[in-house]
């Protein structure tokens, strides 16, 4: 993060590999796997070494970049919407001219145009199933018309239409009623859809409709109430989100009460996360002014892009966000 220095990680540490197992000389069972395991920790914190630095993963992610404009899971793969959100995020976050010059924009318009379906709606990848959105009876936003209402495609939904200055198009209270109906009493976590578990990646993608919905019914001159908790995570995907969730509880307070609220000791605190974006503030305020500046790629086959071109103040705490929450 900017301005704190990074605390180096353990495994950078040169007294690191004298953290080695020692078996002594008399082999086990158990010591043989714990070499294993071992060995592939040092397999992966050397790749890690190697590909740590900036300028490499901006080459690497250039090489994610499919020829039809999307970016693909790995070099060479076909390009889908979700990797290409998390290039892009990933692109912003590092911030840099290079980095914000490896979106070849003109051809990320044009996967953007391919993938988008007559009705409205967006497949993941060129042939692939209908990602977002329709809100129906329960309040939340389904897929596709007629399905239960889903966590992941209520917030990209919902994100795509604060993107657009159209929030209004939703059953905001119904919206509302709906989210918080989602967050279980006992766990204090989020489920994904009515009658499931919880799982810790909702902390954002429903608790990161909170801070949207209390926004656009303030528009509307009503104040929601908001409550929000993390849950547990073991892997990056639920890593990030949990803490985007614990990040957007942290930072939100509803209009009388705009003061943080942070539960135990003050190390509890983390950076604050941009709603919409999910990428720190600073870093979507620095994106913006870089590309805000660059003509709209395609203007000509989307008046509208240019109208909110020319007129970059409109919209500057305001973000974009797609991207896909896992199906739990
Ligand atoms: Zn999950």
């Amino acid at each position: 993060m900017d301005g704190v220095p990074p605390t180096p990680l353990r495994c950078f540490n040169e007294f690191h590999s004298a953290e080695m197992f020692v078996d002594d000389g008399v082999e086990t069972v158990t010591s043989v796997e714990q070499k294993k395991v071992e060995q592939s920790i040092e397999e992966v914190v050397s790749v890690y070494k190697q590909i740590h630095s900036l300028p490499q993963v901006c080459q690497f992610l250039a090489r994610c970049q499919s020829p039809t404009g999307g970016f693909a899971g790995g070099p060479g793969q076909h390009a889908h919407l979700a990797p290409t959100y998390a290039a892009v995020n990933a692109l912003c976050i590092i911030g840099t001219e290079e980095a914000y010059n490896v979106i070849d924009r003109e051809k990320l318009l044009d996967f953007l145009w391919s993938v988008k379906q007559p009705d409205g709606s967006f497949v993941m990848h060129v042939g692939g199933e209908v990602d977002v959105s329709c809100q129906n009876w329960e309040g939340g936003l389904s897929g596709v018309p007629g399905l239960e209402a889903h966590g992941g495609y209520t917030f990209c939904g919902t994100a795509a239409l604060v993107i657009l200055g159209k929030e209004h198009m939703l059953d905001l209270k119904a919206l509302l009623r709906w989210v918080i109906s989602r967050q279980m009493r006992f766990e204090g976590g989020f489920q994904g859809r009515c009658n499931k578990l919880v799982d810790g990646c909702y902390s954002f993608w429903q608790a990161g409709l909170l801070p949207l919905l209390h926004r656009a019914l303030f528009k509307e001159g009503t104040v929601p109430l908001v409550r929000a908790k993390p849950a547990r995570s073991r892997d990056f995907y639920h890593t990030c989100y949990c803490l985007s969730g614990l990040s957007i509880a942290q930072h939100f307070g509803n209009t009388d009460l705009h003061h943080e609220i942070i539960l135990g000791s003050e190390e509890n605190r983390l950076a604050p996360t941009h709603p919409v974006y999910n990428i720190c503030p600073e870093k979507v305020a620095r994106a913006l002014q870089f590309f805000l500046r660059l003509p709209v790629p395609g203007g000509n086959k989307q008046p509208e892009a240019e109208d909110r071109q020319s007129d970059p103040a409109a919209d500057n705490d305001d973000a974009s966000a797609a991207g896909s929450a896992d199906q739990s």
